[in-house]
């Protein structure tokens, strides 16, 4: 079941959402004036709707949308759809630009076909659900380009609130992670995993590298919780973990 923590000034983090692996995936979402914004979408459509009726629970004037992605695995995007139903403004890395650019979505999207199957049968598999709850679950996934993109680290300013949009490869390189200043929330995606094994196959020893920087970078940070890409929320020892956990995947 997901969870919804508050971390004050109008910060949330949910934990728990449908992952194939049956190791839950985390999103969040921020109210600020006059914009939900949120951070990731799940990997379900339900997922989707379930996040975006837990910020609409919260939110009492806000008219816009806005979906910034950590970065484009799937268990982060599929849940996309619902919120370009609400004219949501998607923002990510110029590289989840590149992965799901419109030059190669017509093949993403054959791919997709190929890919929900194998999604169902992963949720038969590792979550115990009939075939039938599976596809409702999931649902019709449709992926979106990115309506807006950067490259280097930006701060974004919306209404009232303001965010830090810190690029941190490593895991992927369109990986970004987010961080709220007055709360000192950071929304780290596949940046940081907790107490677990960190998914180290999509790179090699130079990605690996790379990665122990970016979490240096967030190590400097004021940070008071951490909602990692999967997991339960945490403080700023598990970023330690982290980086011992590569360095030593390094040294094997
Ligand atoms: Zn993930």
């Amino acid at each position: 079941m997901p969870q919804v923590h508050d971390f004050g000034n109008n910060v949330f983090g949910v934990t728990g959402l449908h992952h194939i692996a049956g190791i839950g995936v985390n999103a969040g979402f921020i109210l600020a004036s006059d914009t939900v914004i949120h951070i990731d979408s799940g990997m379900t459509i339900t997922d989707g709707e379930y996040l975006l009726s837990k910020s609409k629970e919260k939110a009492t004037q806000q008219e816009n949308v806005l979906l910034i992605l950590t970065h484009h695995h799937s268990d982060h995007i599929f849940g996309m759809r619902i919120f370009k139903e609400v004219d949501a403004e998607v923002i990510a890395h110029e590289n989840v630009r590149k992965f799901l650019s419109h030059r190669r979505l017509f093949s993403f999207r054959t791919l997709l076909d190929s890919y929900k199957p194998f999604i169902v049968k992963m949720m038969v598999e590792k979550l115990s659900y009939t075939k039938e709850r599976a596809e409702r679950e999931l649902g019709d996934v449709k992926l979106f380009p990115p309506d807006q993109t950067f490259k280097d680290d930006k701060t974004l300013q919306m209404d009232d609130q303001e965010l830090l949009l810190l690029y941190t490869p490593g895991h992927v390189p369109s990986e970004t992670s987010v961080y709220h200043p007055i709360s000192k929330t950071l929304f780290a995606g596949d940046t940081i995993y907790q107490d677990m094994p960190l998914t180290t196959r999509f790179g090699g020893p130079k990605e690996w590298k790379q990665w122990i920087e970016s979490l240096e970078k967030l190590e400097r940070l004021d940070i008071e919780n951490i909602v990692p890409g999967h997991g339960k929320i945490c403080k700023k020892d598990e970023i330690r973990r982290n980086i011992e956990y590569l360095e030593d995947f390094l040294s094997r």
